[in-house]
């Protein structure tokens, strides 16, 4: 991969785990970002699109006037260290030196840049998942390319990301993490325990799930108080269908809070948003049943909020209508 030089880093501190976006010392702040301090930053630092670690260069300002090499100070990784195939810089970087144009009517290539991501993914990947994302990605490259690359470190920035974004555009885009790259719509799954739309929706990720088409996912879980034990958040059921046998087919999704602060977050009855990665598990409960759970195991705050998808529509619309003018 080319020499990329960058002017932002993650920056994570070793005390607490905080996370904060450092910037260039001297330029102008972006919104929430800090100042690289060496003091306090250096040996911290990972890029701010991958889990690659990177360190402050301060150029080549000693020998002044000298453009021969012309590094003025940006971040880089470490020797040995690479970005990620999802990292995000390779075409931003690109972007500023060939000032590609992005087609604005094509959907985003939204990357999700959350690091509880990565931890759920390693722990899965050797049991459930073939890897020829590479070839995957290749494939899709045409496609990816001119379009307008988003990055959201979590789940609340995604939420923002759905109030402001045009539908149209949202529904186009497509979602990118660690190599895996998923349209919006199957990104995106509604809890519908009344209607059939639900179920369906479910219903279809059950069956990607079984074809082995694995990958990311927002998934709309209605927390049922019924369903709570240790660590476990069971959703209210969703009937599937009856098979020929008179079975009935029942979806659960269920979150698994994988660390003790996490279940403060999620005690109240009602809609949550869950990020992560899906696996399914079918049940037989007795004659005449069989459970299809829809488990998703949550290890970081990042991935859960207490929000419902009818309402961020709603607010969705409302902002459309700002913009625009009622329809
Ligand atoms: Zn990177």
């Amino acid at each position: 991969m080319a020499d990329i030089r960058m002017d932002e880093a993650r920056y994570t501190d070793p005390e607490n785990g905080d996370v904060q976006v450092v910037q260039l010392p001297g330029t102008n702040l972006r919104g929430g970002n800090i100042h690289y301090n060496e003091a306090l930053h250096k040996g911290h630092l990972t890029c701010r699109f991958c889990d690659a670690a990177v360190h402050h260069h301060n150029g080549s300002k000693r020998i002044a006037g000298d453009n021969l090499n012309g590094a003025s100070q940006h971040f880089h990784t470490n020797r040995g260290q690479t970005h990620g195939s999802d990292c995000a810089w390779p075409e931003i970087n690109l972007r500023a030196e060939k000032t590609t144009a992005y087609n604005d009517h094509k959907g985003y290539k939204i990357h999700l840049n959350i690091p509880a991501l990565r931890q759920v993914f390693k722990k899965q990947a050797g049991r459930l998942y073939v890897r020829n994302e590479e070839k995957k990605l290749i494939n899709l490259v045409p496609d990816l390319e001119d379009r307008r690359p988003r990055s959201m470190d979590s789940l609340a920035a995604i939420i923002d990301l759905i109030k402001k974004s045009d539908t149209d555009r949202l529904r186009g885009s497509v979602v990118v993490n660690q190599g895996h790259i998923v349209p919006w719509d199957r990104f995106l799954v509604r809890h519908d325990y009344r209607g059939e739309k639900g179920q369906q929706r479910f219903g279809g990720l059950i069956r990607a799930l079984q074809q082995g088409q694995t990958g990311p996912c927002l998934m709309e879980v209605f927390n049922d108080k019924a369903g709570h034990k240790g660590n476990r958040r069971m959703s209210r059921p969703m009937h599937w269908y009856t098979d020929d046998h008179g079975r009935d087919h029942v979806i659960v999704p269920t979150l698994w809070l994988e660390e003790r602060g996490l279940y403060p977050l999620m005690t109240r009855e009602g809609r949550y948003l869950a990020l992560g990665y899906p696996r399914h598990h079918a049940q037989a409960q007795g004659p005449d049943k069989v459970v299809h759970y829809l488990n998703m195991s949550i290890r970081d705050p990042a991935q859960l909020a207490a929000a419902s998808l009818p309402l961020i529509a709603q607010e969705a619309k409302a902002n459309r209508q700002r913009r625009h003018g009622p329809a």
